[in-house]
């Protein structure tokens, strides 16, 4: 195995991470060959001579007369990104959802499957297998397969490390359960990498980013930190597990082995207990998912309900602890909140960021922006498929060649 300190690239490692860069930058937008050069610093002729490579493979097309850099006219490039799909996966612990996705994000099919918390991981696991293989018969386009499972994730021994409420799966190997089974790559990482790669890939905000945080507030609390493209692992993968970052000390006892951690205050999960113990009428249906019952709190709140009103404005203001930790830890330019309690952002938001705005240096604080996640769609399952499209768009030569 190479020491990834002192490793080395050789000339066939170059070629690659420079198709690699021009193919990221078509996927964002249509460019011209001029547009390039200038973005990614190579010179106009190897510009001209990798797309002609990329052109014979297939990946890019040329498109006519764009308008490019100071209004100058030069014929466009664009990605082929509709002919070439990825597999999304989402793992949670009531569900899982598998969509396909063309690579500019596009979704054909999405499609939800439940399961009981009693349910055995084997038996959850088969029934996912047999779905998978539907979708690749169905779909012959699929490329690679990406998967999103709750955080912290172990990607070495391929396990999550700490699944509250479903110990069943603490021993499962997510990564040889699917890479042996299919005959396409798997990648898999914990859900708030996706998610954050999924506002990086495909999010609605004003580029460039340089750092982005995604704050992952679903029935557990996490995050992802994507810095210049890449997203921030540490030694075993499970960095940034701001779920898991103590706002207490002295707080009550995590199955992590810490004390307050934050995901013990302000998940999906912990909203609800609380409106269990303060406003039990606010749930009347008992069927309803931990996202159908938030909402519903959320829709009280709207109305008015002062019950409703005091925890979800509690909920914001941990989740703005949150932020606290993220700008400090991290720097981002950006936080993205997603997952469950993002349907309640109107509410949270103006609360996370009077929060944000008393406790962090001013020059932070003016500088970053809080926001939503405008995706539109599940940004966890999402992300699965930004996780694997960013895999592919890395070796396009392996992947994307017709
Ligand atoms: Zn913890």
């Amino acid at each position: 195995m190479t020491d990834r300190n002192v490793a080395g690239s050789n000339n066939s490692d170059l070629t690659e991470m420079n198709r690699s860069a021009i193919v990221r930058i078509l996927q964002q937008k249509m460019c011209s060959r001029a547009d390039i050069a200038r973005m990614t610093g190579l010179t106009q002729a190897s510009v001209t001579k990798i797309t002609a490579i990329l052109i014979e493979m297939g990946i890019v097309s040329e498109v006519g007369i764009i308008k490019g850099n100071g209004n100058r006219r030069s014929i466009g490039l664009r990605l082929n990104a509709e002919d070439k799909l990825v597999l999304g996966i989402k793992f949670s612990r009531q569900m899982f959802t598998i969509g396909v996705f063309d690579i500019s994000g596009k979704p054909y099919k999405v499609r939800q499957t439940k399961f009981e918390l009693s349910q055995d991981a084997g038996a959850v696991i088969s029934k996912m297998k047999k779905q998978i293989h539907d979708f690749l018969k169905k779909y012959a386009n699929i490329v690679a397969i990406g998967m999103a499972v709750p955080g912290p994730f172990f990607r070495e021994k391929g396990r999550i490390a700490v699944i509250t409420e479903l110990p069943g799966w603490h021993d499962v190997n997510f990564v040889s359960e699917f890479s042996e089974e299919f005959d396409k790559p798997v990648f898999i990482e914990q859900d708030a990498n996706a998610g954050a790669m999924a506002e990086w890939w495909f999010g609605d905000h004003i580029r460039p980013v340089t750092t982005l945080a995604y704050l992952l507030a679903g029935e557990g609390i996490g995050s992802g930190i994507v810095d210049n493209g890449n997203l921030l692992l540490g030694m075993k993968g499970i960095a940034s597990e701001i779920g898991h970052m103590s706002i207490d000390v002295n707080g009550p006892k995590c199955e992590c082995g810490n004390c307050g951690c934050l995901e013990l205050y302000c998940s999906a999960a912990q909203m609800l207990k609380r409106v269990r113990q303060e406003a039990p009428g606010l749930l009347v249906d008992g069927n309803d998912s931990r996202a159908e019952a938030c909402e519903k709190v959320f829709a009280a709140a709207r109305c008015g309900n002062k019950k409703a009103l005091k925890i979800v404005n509690e909920m914001g203001k941990y989740l703005g602890y949150g932020c606290i930790n993220i700008l400090n830890a991290y720097n981002p330019d950006l936080i993205v909140i997603g997952d469950i309690l993002s349907k309640g952002g109107d509410l949270l938001l103006p609360e996370i960021q009077k929060t944000v705005r008393e406790r962090v240096v001013p020059e932070i604080f003016d500088n970053a922006r809080i926001e939503i996640s405008r995706l539109g769609i599940d940004s966890t399952l999402l992300g699965a498929a930004a996780i694997a499209t960013d895999k592919v768009l890395r070796k396009p030569s392996e992947y994307l060649a017709v």
